[in-house]
């Protein structure tokens, strides 16, 4: 006997129309997956969309995944014992702020550890940053919490301000507060200074407002001075991190989250029951893998070392090239993002026939080959004319071999052609 299919896609169709709750594809990974559409017929694309480590995982781990390939056991779905002792080690040590192993959480990635952690709170605010990672506010939508915008400028590096923070706060409210905090940031690349964050960790101290500190790029911040949000509160910060951006390895899906023992035992008893009902725990080999790349010795410092004078001389770079040609765009901190503003160009580009980010991301794209984001994508108002760019199209194993400085002239190197042929392009571009 037949089913009857199309009954059933009539009501599923039906019900969607009434249904205003759609949650689209991410712009990161549809970004990547146009560019890889565009460049399977044959066009060339300078990938500065998708935001992927461009260095190889490091060796260590790929040899121990290997080695640990047939293991086929579900581990705890807090994470391997010896692996959270070792992210925990890690972790305290290159944040000056003690990890303890109890309270960290293993997850397929960052990302889920972040909507665990926004579905696990009450009823709540989540305090999102514009401009901000792409995946926060559909996250605090899917998990049905409240997501609240505090617009950043260039002025503040793009960073919100404990006065705006403060405002914020006093206007009253009884549910829980989450904000949200990148740093080094993705779109920006840039963090707050210390002064600035110890005013913010006193705001959120005052009003009781829990922070989320991403600090999945910590590791590299181009000085390796990264200062993490927890060392100035760490009462009420709980930190996320994991393999996708310093180890160079997103697409093993590790993440790791630390949740201070001051936020009690509920919390982190829910975080487990979303954890064991949904993804069980992470792949067994991978997670043995984590273990050897989370040991610090001399190797895995000049592994981190390396990467971070190539990504600061890189971004460096694009960014004064950027400047020169009046693209107003700050220094980055860390990562690999700059967050450029076209807006002394304005006037010229609605002569183009472009008023907003995405139709600026577009025209760029079909008529140099550059892939970027819009600002838009990231909160910000369509209107300002803002892209990210992650300066990623190039072989980082190649560059990993020597430092920077060995180098007469590092940029000039075969490798980072394409990054400078993308910089190139706009600037040529511009009216
Ligand atoms: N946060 C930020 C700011 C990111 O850029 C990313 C990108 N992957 C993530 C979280 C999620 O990373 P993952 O799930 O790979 O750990
Ligand atoms: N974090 C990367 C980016 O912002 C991509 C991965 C993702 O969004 O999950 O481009």
């Amino acid at each position: 006997m037949t089913a009857c299919p199309g009954l059933a896609t009539a009501l599923l169709n039906r019900a969607y129309a009434d249904d205003l709750d759609a949650t689209p594809p991410s712009d990161t990974l549809l970004i990547n997956e146009q560019s890889r559409l565009l460049e399977s017929r044959g066009e060339r694309v300078i990938k500065f969309g998708f935001g992927q480590s461009p260095f190889p995982v490091y060796g260590p781990a790929v040899e121990a995944l290997a080695r640990h390939a047939d293991r086929k056991a579900y581990l705890p779905v807090q994470g391997l014992p010896a692996l959270r002792d070792g992210v925990a080690s890690f972790h305290s040590e290159i944040d000056g702020t003690p990890w303890q192993a109890s309270r960290v959480l293993v997850g397929p990635g960052s990302k889920l550890l972040l909507f665990a952690l926004i579905k696990a709170l009450p009823r709540a605010e989540v305090l999102i940053p514009a401009p901000a990672w792409v995946s926060y506010a559909p996250q605090a939508r899917l998990a049905g919490q409240t997501a609240v915008k505090l617009a950043a400028s260039f002025e503040t590096r793009w960073q919100i301000t404990p006065e705006q923070l403060e405002a914020h706060c006093r206007e009253g409210g009884s549910r829980t507060r989450l904000l949200i905090l990148n740093a080094p940031g993705n779109p920006t690349g840039l963090s707050p200074d210390a002064e600035t964050q110890r005013a913010l960790a006193e705001v959120a101290r005052r009003h009781g407002v829990i922070v989320l500190a991403d600090e999945i790029y910590g590791p590299l911040d181009h000085h390796g001075s990264h200062r993490a949000f927890a060392r100035d509160y760490p009462e009420g910060t709980v930190t996320t991190s994991g393999l996708s951006k310093w180890c160079g390895a997103g697409g093993w899906r590790l993440g790791v989250m630390h949740v201070p023992e001051a936020l009690g035992g509920e919390l982190f008893a829910r975080l487990l029951g979303i954890a064991s009902e949904t993804w069980s725990s992470v792949a067994s080999p991978v997670q043995e893998a984590a273990c050897v790349a989370y040991r610090m010795s001399p190797e895995l410092a000049n592994y981190l070392e390396r990467q971070r004078a190539w990504l600061g001389l890189i971004g460096h770079w694009c960014a004064e090239r950027l400047q020169a040609a009046g693209v107003r765009t700050q220094l980055p901190d860390g990562g690999f993002y700059l967050f450029p503003d076209f807006d002394a160009h304005r006037e010229a580009l609605v002569r183009r026939g472009i008023t907003t980010s995405a139709e600026l991301t577009a025209r760029l794209l079909k008529e140099t080959g550059v892939a970027l984001l819009p600002g838009s994508a990231f909160g910000c108002d369509p209107l300002q004319l803002t892209v990210r760019l992650a300066y990623v199209d190039f072989d980082g194993g190649v560059l990993l071999e020597h430092c920077p400085q060995r180098y007469d002239d590092p940029m000039g190197l075969p490798t980072l052609d394409k990054v400078r042929a993308g910089i190139q392009a706009i600037v040529e571009w511009l009216p």
